[in-house]
């Protein structure tokens, strides 16, 4: 089996249940989990990695994302939109997704991720042009394989397109029968349900206003029959409250309630507008959240109500969300937000930097239904990030090395990255591909979407909206 030693570490932050903090230890890897931690252990060990310096903590953990809007960040003509105006005006460059733009967004979006000290993430796609072929999500596979991630993929759905009432555009919604055919494939060909499986598969319709109720139900039937996860946006914006009211006559809470869509293998993005009845519900249910500040900040959404989750036993895990409504898929960001955002809204007590990154190492973990990652601990999965306390930044800071890296810090690249045991971030850079190759194609591809988007509609995506108007007189 291969051994790696990480050797005379400064400082390891375990988050484990009694919250160990080591300093001057090795921490020895054996195949892909942690085999021991301490002075001394594993000497002679032949692949070493030097700790001295270094802060090492869990890697993060994901829970919600859509890799695809790497290629749409920062559009001017959306720049200051809110999410429904946002989002029916992006789609009609998401209309313009090619395989090849799934494949390099999702290594764009991943190897971010690494950089920034994630080890596993989910992602949920859900855009299917008709016009493409409908193996989207094998593109993704692929890319993930590639750069080392650990990686569990909604199969998203839309089918509720502009003709049903629906936002978005028909020609990238898909009939139910073509979902859940694509998901039973998708089943087959890579979800791993072992413990400590690199890849696994969970139905992620995209939210209650793309997709019919009988889809949501038929989708919790599928996932349940084969033991999956389930995963949708939830009460986002007051936007959605008000869709839910006038097309079901429920909140948008108690609508997934009526289509069984409570429970431990459950989780939903954002849950902004949930009420004291719906949290508790929640926490009794074991029904998850993905929490996303920076996205909800970035669209002037709201702030969700976290540490009255946490209080009720609701299984909170943090998320960068998608990278068009983050600009970024920025992970040790997202914690700093995550603690800024809370303390702005219920005071400086009720988000510490433990609490914070608890909720994006194991928080996220157990949402997931991934017990292995989140903690650093001996038989724990090899998912640890090491980051470089030698920096100006941190100078000064290092009474406390942990707050240092969410409080303080100017940049958010870490040193190294280990994911199933294997190095997959070496020196700030990815180690097992081409990360120039990435930026180029990337770059490529965005610029050839727009502008095809932009011939096809005439709408001038490059512009802000005042400045069109202004434009004409
Ligand atoms: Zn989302």
């Amino acid at each position: 089996m291969n051994k790696l030693l990480v050797k005379n570490c400064s400082w390891v932050y375990t988050l484990d249940p009694e919250n160990r903090v080591y300093e001057s230890v090795n921490i020895l890897i054996e195949g892909n989990r942690i085999k021991a931690i301490g002075p001394g252990v594993g000497e002679g060990t032949e692949e070493v990695i030097d700790g001295g310096g270094k802060l090492v903590i869990p890697g993060m953990v994901n829970t919600h994302h859509h890799l695809y809007q790497t290629l749409t960040r920062c559009v001017p003509r959306v720049q200051d939109s809110e999410l429904f105006e946002w989002l029916v005006n992006l789609y009609e460059i998401w209309r313009e997704l090619t395989p090849e733009a799934v494949y390099w967004s999702t290594l764009l979006g991943l190897g971010e991720l690494l950089l920034t000290g994630c080890t596993l993430t989910t992602d949920m796609y859900y855009v299917f042009p008709s016009k493409t072929t409908g193996e989207l999500l094998d593109e993704q596979f692929k890319a993930a394989g590639e750069i080392g991630m650990r990686f569990i993929p909604c199969r998203g759905s839309m089918s509720c397109g502009h003709s049903k009432g629906g936002l978005p555009p028909d020609d990238v919604v898909q009939d139910d029968n073509v979902i859940l055919a694509d998901m039973e494939r998708l089943i087959k060909k890579y979800h791993d349900p072992s413990p400590m499986s690199m890849t696994r598969l969970a139905l992620g319709p995209c939210s209650p206003f793309s997709v019919t109720p009988q889809l949501m139900k038929d989708t919790a039937q599928l996932a349940r029959k084969h033991g999956l996860r389930i995963h949708t946006h939830l009460a986002e914006t007051k936007d959605e409250e008000k869709y839910c009211a006038e097309k079901f006559g429920m909140r948008p809470f108690e609508l997934m309630e009526s289509v069984g869509w409570v429970g431990r293998d459950v989780w939903f993005a954002h849950s902004i507008y949930v009420n004291e009845r719906e949290i508790r519900r929640m926490g009794e249910t074991g029904t998850g959240v993905a929490h996303c500040p920076v996205s909800n900040l970035r669209l002037g959404s709201g702030i969700a109500p976290v540490p009255e989750m946490l209080a009720a036993s609701v299984p909170v895990g943090l998320a960068v969300d998608g990278s068009a409504s983050n600009d970024s898929s920025d992970m040790l960001g997202e914690v700093r937000t995550c603690l800024l955002a809370h303390r702005y809204r219920t005071g400086t007590s009720s988000m510490t930097v433990e609490t914070a990154m608890r909720i994006a190492t194991q928080g996220g973990a157990d949402v997931l239904g991934f017990p292995e990652a989140g903690v650093i601990q001996e038989g724990k999965a090899a998912d640890l990030v090491l980051i470089d306390m030698n920096q100006l930044p941190y100078a000064g800071a290092l009474h406390d090395p942990l707050a240092a890296i969410v409080l303080a810090g100017a940049s958010h690249v870490v040193d190294t990255n280990i994911v199933n045991g294997r190095v997959v971030v070496k020196n700030g850079r990815l180690a097992l591909v081409d990360q120039d190759e990435i930026l180029r194609n990337a770059n490529r591809i965005s610029r050839e979407m727009v502008e095809r988007a932009e011939k096809r509609t005439g709408i001038e995506f490059l512009k802000k909206p005042a400045l069109i108007a202004g434009a004409s007189h």
